[in-house]
């Protein structure tokens, strides 16, 4: 896609003590966020948890109960204030693109372009902006999911939105396609300075795409922060078994150390002193061959690596990855060795 386009004046989000219920149920239930202006957050949480509840509250199409919503520094929502969606300049990017069928790629892109002179080159440049100058004249139908995924992205992109709203926009597309199609999205969104909210609940396409997280569990923000520190130091951990793969077994945290039953490891956060959950993630431990100190119970080939379920003794295992040519077969007697510093979560926080 093209990197020619100038950046655009730049807006931020903040949403404070937002409360939305539908009937008795709260669907919202105090979300704070902040995205400074021309950043990209992505909303990352399991099914239900409240995302696109919370987009549509930006958008405007839903009321909130309580709370205050701000997009550059302009309310939109408090107590006294409610601005329409129209007025809001969010560009929406759904999962399904929702383009015109019965509009050409042009016409589409054109729509949110108030008439003038200008509106043809807008048209051209934006197309051009998402790699798809050559479609301006095809139908919808004739694209791939990918091309129209970005031609949405076009179409909203085209109204010079203050804030762009992506609600799971990759997930109709194939793997490979998805990661290619989020990684050029990302591109414009940053080549425009757009600052964006992007609802997804795949951890990956979270962790790699935007330049903060936050993680939202049952209706709140339970932590907001950059990928690497959402990964490495999770708030919590629910946090901790949402985003990335764990291995959680119980231990004693003791003097910035833990102790388990894997051994004695430094503590990578902080935790008070006393019974813990510690947490692993399954890249911190490997297999010692020469070692006998578990046996192979699991073995599953993924290609790249192989994931093997080891147990310690009865009813405790431990999940690691080796490489995928390692020589280790169900029923082998393996040692482990586990890189630390590790995770821990008072037990009595639960
Ligand atoms: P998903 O990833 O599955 O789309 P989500 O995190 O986006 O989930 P929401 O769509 O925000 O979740 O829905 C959160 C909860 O609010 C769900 O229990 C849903 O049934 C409920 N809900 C959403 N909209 C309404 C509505 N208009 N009326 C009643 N309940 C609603």
């Amino acid at each position: 896609m093209s990197t020619a386009e100038p950046s655009t004046p730049v807006a931020g989000l903040d949403v404070i003590g937002v409360e939305k219920s539908f009937g008795p149920t709260g669907v919202l239930r105090g979300v704070d966020l902040a995205v400074p202006g021309g950043a990209l957050l992505a909303v990352l949480g399991p099914s239900g948890c409240g995302k696109t509840t919370l987009l549509r509250a930006i958008a405007g199409f839903i009321p909130v109960d309580r709370g205050a919503i701000r997009v550059d520094g302009r309310t939109m929502v408090d107590d006294g204030t409610w601005v329409a969606p129209e007025r809001r300049r969010a560009g929406i990017v759904p999962q399904d693109g929702a383009l015109f069928p019965h509009l050409s790629v042009g016409r589409n892109v054109a729509f949110g372009i108030a008439a003038s002179a200008t509106r043809g080159a807008q048209v051209a440049r934006w197309l051009e902006m998402v790699g798809l100058s050559h479609a301006v004249d095809a139908r919808p139908h004739e694209l791939s999911g990918g091309q129209q995924q970005r031609v949405a992205l076009a179409r909203a992109l085209a109204a010079e939105p203050a804030l762009v709203l992506l609600d799971e926009p990759f997930a109709s597309l194939d793997a490979a396609l998805r990661v290619q199609v989020r990684a050029e999205v990302a591109n414009v969104l940053r080549e425009t300075g757009r600052t964006a909210v992007l609802v997804t609940h795949d951890q990956q396409e979270a962790l790699s795409t935007a330049d903060h997280v936050a993680v939202m569990l049952d209706g709140r923000i339970e932590q907001l922060a950059t990928p690497a520190e959402i990964y490495r130091r999770p708030a919590s951990l629910a946090v901790a078994r949402f985003v990335g793969e764990t291995v959680v077994f119980d231990g004693t945290a003791s003097h910035g150390v833990v102790h388990g039953p894997l051994g004695r490891y430094p503590l990578a956060n902080d935790v008070v002193d006393g019974p813990v959950h510690v947490v692993l993630r399954p890249e911190q431990i490997s297999i010692d061959a020469s070692g006998s100190s578990t046996v192979v119970r699991r073995r599953t080939f993924t290609g790249p690596d192989i994931v093997l379920q080891l147990e310690v003794h009865a009813g405790f295992a431990v999940t690691c990855r080796a490489a995928g040519d390692v020589d280790v077969e169900l029923g082998d007697r393996v040692g482990i060795s586990v890189r630390g510093p590790v995770l821990a979560y008072a037990r009595s926080s639960d």
